[in-house]
C-alpha cells in the first residue's frame, strides 16, 4: 500500500496560470459546509476559466523528448537556485531567498512529476525507460540541492512574517540540517565519512542477504502435511533428499504445513540463520554504532533523536513512551491469542505442554483453515470493480462534500484510464482532478498507488490556488471467463486506502507546496489512509459498495461479512505484539550509546519478554532483520503509531453513519486541507478536541480499559 513521493523536491509547475478567482479561504474556521455566493452562471464562466488554465498531463512523447523536457528542467531550475544562492547577504529579503527557492523547487516538482509518472504507467517501453532515468536524474539533483551550503546561507536569516512562512522556513531548514549543514565544515567532512561507512555496511548486509542460500534437506516423510505437488517439485541432492530453502516460495508453506514439529524446528532455526556466515549480526552491531557517533557530531542524543526530529513523534523518548504504553495492554491480547493456539495443539497431541517458537505459524495456519476459513471466490461475486468504483465515489463524495464529474474525451496514456474533476458539492467550483488507472497493463507498476502530479499552492498575487492533479494507480482482476472484474475484498480495501492518499494531495489548500497534500510529517502520512480502511468493514458502506454480478440489488450477505470479520480478528493480537517486539528492539539499539552491543541477545530478551514465548535456541534473527539496514532504522514504530492514531481519528466518526458529513468536513477541513501546514500532532488535537490516545486501537482488539495481562 504505497504512497509513492514521486517528489523529493516538494512542490510545483510553471506558473502561467492566472485564476480568476481566489479559492476559499484556507483558514475558513467555522468547519461547516459554506456556500462562496455567487450565481451558478457566474460558477460556470469561473470553472471554464479554471479548466482552461489546469495543468493536466500529456503522454504523447516523442522518442527523447521526455528526456530533453526532464534534462531541461533541470539545468533552468539549477540556474535560477544559482541566482538565488548569489544575492548578496545585504540584499536578501525572504521574498527573493526563502519563497523564491520553494517556488523555483514547486515550478520544478510540477515539471518533472509528470514526467517521472510516466516510468510508471506509459504503454510505451521507450517513454516508461525515459521516465524512469528522468526519475533518476531528479533524485540525484535533489540530493545535491539539499546538500547546498551556499542556498542554505542564503535563507536561513530570513525573517517570517507570518505563520505559513515560519513553518516553510522551519520545514526547508531542516531538510537542509538533516544533511549536516548547520555543522563546521570539518565536522561535516566526518559527518560525511561516516556515513559513507554505514552505507557500506548496509549495502553489504543486503547483498549478504541476497546471495544467501540457507537450505535444509528434508526426506519425504519429513515434509507430511505439504501438497504432493510440491514435494514434487523440490530439487533432490544426490542422495535423494528433498532441498528446501529459505526463500519466501518454501518457507511459509512449509512452517504452516509441516505436521512434524522437528521439521518446523530445523526449518525455522536454518530461517533464523540466514546472514549468520557473513557475520551480518556484527553489521548490525557496527553500523548501531556509527549511527551513535553520526547522531552525537549532529549534536542529537541519539540516533533515534537524529531520525525523528521533524517527525511526529519528534524524538526517541516518546517513541518509547509510545510503544511501553501499548505493551501491558496488548500483552493481555497476545496472551489470550497463544493461549487457544497451546489449547489447539493440546487437541492434536494430548501430551503437549508448551507453545514452541516453531509451533505458532503451524498452529495458527490450521486453527484458521478449521475456524475462520472463507469462501473467497463466493465473496468476489459481490465485489464487481464498477459497483465497487461508483460505490467508492460515492462514499468520499458524499462524506467529504464534494461531487466528481468524469472528463470525457481526456487525453490519457491508456484508453482505460478516466479523469475526473473535483468539485465543490456545496457551490460547485472545480477544485482539483485525479486520473483513475485501475486495471493492469504490460510494463505497468505492478501495485496500487497514488502519486501526486501537480501539486496545490498559491500561484497568484490575488491568492488564486492551483488545481492539485493527482493520480489512483491500482491493478484489479481484469474481466475473465465471461465475468466482470471481481474484486477480492482486500482489493476494495486497499482502494479506500490508496483512494484517501488521493483526497490527502488533492483536497489541500495549504499556500505552499512543501506545506501542501500529503507532504506530511513521514510517520502520519498513512495515518489518514489507514483511517479509510475502516469504511469497507462497515455494513451500511458495504450497501454501497457491493452488488452480486448477477443480480447489483443483491448486497454481500449479513452473515458473510461476520465470518469475514471474525476471520479478520483471528491472532490479531499476536501479530500486533510482534509488530511491537520489532519497534521496540528498533529503537532500543537505536536510543543506546556507540558501544558494540550484542545485537542477537538484546533481541532474544526481548522476544521472551514480550511475546511470553521462548525464543528458538540457536537463532540469530538480527542477521536476516533487513529493516534496520536498509531505511526502517529508528523508524519500525511508523506502523503501530500510524495504526493507533488513525483508530483514533476513526472513533469521531460515528460508526453507524461513516459518511456523516459533518464530522466529514471537519476532516478535510482540519486534516486534508492544512497538509503540513501544522504539527501533524496539533491537526490530529484539532480534529479530535482532546489529546490523542490508544484507546479506540485498544477497544479494535477487543481490549477492555482494565484488562490486565496474566502474570
Ligand atoms: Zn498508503
Amino acid at each position: 500500500m504505497n504512497y509513492i513521493a514521486s517528489n523529493k523536491l516538494r512542490s510545483l509547475a510553471s506558473i502561467s496560470i492566472i485564476l480568476l478567482m481566489a479559492s476559499c479561504s484556507s483558514s475558513d474556521s467555522a468547519l461547516r459546509p459554506v456556500a462562496n455566493g455567487g450565481t451558478s452562471g457566474d460558477k460556470k464562466v469561473i470553472n471554464a476559466a479554471l479548466r482552461a488554465e489546469a495543468k493536466l498531463i500529456r503522454s504523447d512523447y516523442k522518442p527523447g523528448e521526455l528526456t530533453e523536457l526532464c534534462n531541461t528542467s533541470i539545468k533552468n531550475t539549477k540556474q535560477a537556485l544559482d541566482q538565488v544562492a548569489a544575492i548578496p547577504a545585504e540584499q536578501r529579503t525572504i521574498d527573493n531567498t526563502l519563497l523564491a527557492l520553494e517556488k523555483i523547487s514547486a515550478d520544478f516538482t510540477d515539471e518533472v512529476s509528470p514526467l517521472t509518472f510516466m516510468g510508471y504507467v506509459s504503454t510505451d517501453e521507450a517513454i516508461s525507460a525515459e521516465g524512469s532515468n528522468c526519475e533518476s536524474a531528479v533524485g540525484q539533483f535533489s540530493v545535491d540541492i539539499y546538500t547546498r551550503r551556499d542556498l542554505y546561507q542564503s535563507f536561513v536569516n530570513a525573517v517570517a512574517r507570518n505563520a505559513d512562512e515560519a513553518r516553510l522556513l522551519k520545514v526547508t531548514k531542516d531538510s537542509f540540517e538533516k544533511n549536516g549543514l548547520k555543522l563546521s565544515d570539518e565536522i561535516l567532512a566526518q559527518v560525511r565519512q561516516l556515513k559513507a561507512q554505514l552505507a557500506e555496511k548496509e549495502t553489504q548486509f543486503s547483498t549478504n542477504l541476497n546471495i544467501d542460500k540457507t537450505s535444509v534437506v528434508f526426506s519425504a516423510d519429513e515434509l507430511a502435511g505439504l501438497p504432493a505437488d510440491y514435494i514434487a517439485s523440490l530439487k533432490k541432492t544426490d542422495n535423494g533428499g528433498l532441498i528446501v530453502t529459505t526463500k519466501e516460495s518454501d518457507y511459509p508453506l512449509v512452517m504452516q504445513n509441516a505436521v512434524n514439529a522437528e521439521t518446523r524446528r530445523k526449518m525455522m532455526l536454518a530461517y533464523l540463520s540466514r546472514g549468520t556466515q557473513t557475520n551480518n549480526s556484527k553489521l548490525l552491531s557496527e553500523a548501531v554504532s556509527l549511527r551513535s557517533k553520526i547522531a552525537s557530531l549532529m549534536g542529537y542524543k541519539n540516533w533515534a533523536d537524529y531520525k525523528t526530529d521533524g517527525r511526529m513523534a519528534q524524538n526517541g523518548a516518546n517513541v518509547l513512551n509510545f510503544l511501553n504504553g501499548l505493551k501491558s495492554k496488548l500483552a493481555v491480547r497476545d496472551q489470550s491469542d497463544l493461549a487457544k493456539l497451546l489449547a489447539f495443539k493440546k487437541e492434536l497431541d494430548p501430551s503437549a505442554t508448551v507453545l514452541n517458537q516453531s509451533d505458532i505459524s503451524y498452529l495458527s495456519y490450521q486453527l484458521q483453515k478449521r475456524d475462520f476459513s472463507l469462501d473467497n471466490e463466493k465473496i468476489r461475486e459481490y465485489f464487481p470493480a464498477d459497483v465497487v468504483i461508483s460505490g467508492l465515489f460515492k462514499v468520499y463524495s458524499e462524506m467529504l462534500g464534494l461531487r466528481f464529474e468524469e472528463v470525457k474525451d481526456a487525453k490519457v496514456w491508456s484508453p482505460d484510464v478516466h479523469l475526473y474533476e473535483i468539485h465543490n458539492a456545496v457551490d460547485d467550483q472545480l477544485i482539483a482532478y485525479f486520473y483513475a488507472d485501475f486495471f493492469p497493463r504490460a510494463g505497468k507498476y505492478g501495485h496500487a498507488a497514488a502519486f501526486p502530479l501537480i501539486s496545490g499552492r498559491v500561484i497568484g498575487e490575488n491568492g488564486a490556488y492551483s488545481l492539485p492533479v493527482a493520480s489512483i494507480v491500482a491493478n484489479l482482476n481484469p474481466p475473465l471467463n465471461g465475468k466482470p472484474s471481481l474484486l477480492a475484498h482486500d482489493d476494495v480495501v486497499t482502494m479506500f486506502h490508496e483512494f484517501g492518499h488521493i483526497m490527502h494531495q488533492t483536497l489541500t489548500r495549504a499556500p505552499y507546496a512543501t506545506l501542501s497534500g500529503s507532504s506530511v510529517a513521514q510517520d502520519f502520512v498513512e495515518a489518514p489512509s489507514q483511517m479509510l480502511e475502516n469504511w469497507p468493514w462497515s455494513a451500511n458502506i458495504l450497501n454501497s459498495l457491493s452488488g452480486h454480478y448477477l443480480d447489483h440489488s443483491k448486497k454481500l450477505p449479513a452473515d458473510l461479512l461476520e465470518k469475514m470479520i471474525a476471520a479478520r480478528e483471528f491472532n490479531q493480537g499476536y501479530n500486533y505484539t510482534k509488530q511491537l517486539l520489532y519497534a521496540l528492539y528498533d529503537m532500543t539499539l537505536h536510543t543506546a550509546g556507540s558501544e558494540l552491543q550484542d545485537v542477537n541477545q538484546i533481541y532474544l530478551d526481548l522476544y521472551k519478554q514480550i511475546i511470553g514465548v521462548e525464543p528458538l535456541a540457536g537463532q540469530q534473527f538480527p542477521a536476516s532483520f533487513g529493516h534496520l539496514m536498509g531505511g526502517y532504522d529508528a523508524g519500525y514504530y511508523g506502523y503501530l503509531w500510524s495504526e493507533v492514531y488513525a483508530q483514533d481519528m476513526f472513533s469521531m466518526f460515528p460508526s453507524d453513519n461513516l459518511m456523516n458529513p459533518i464530522v466529514g468536513y471537519r476532516y478535510r477541513k482540519i486534516i486534508l486541507e492544512k497538509g503540513n501546514q501544522t504539527e501533524a500532532l496539533d491537526l490530529l488535537k484539532e480534529f479530535l478536541n482532546r489529546e490523542p490516545n490508544a484507546d479506540a486501537f485498544f477497544r479494535k482488539l477487543h481490549i477492555q480499559p482494565d484488562d490486565q495481562p496474566p502474570k
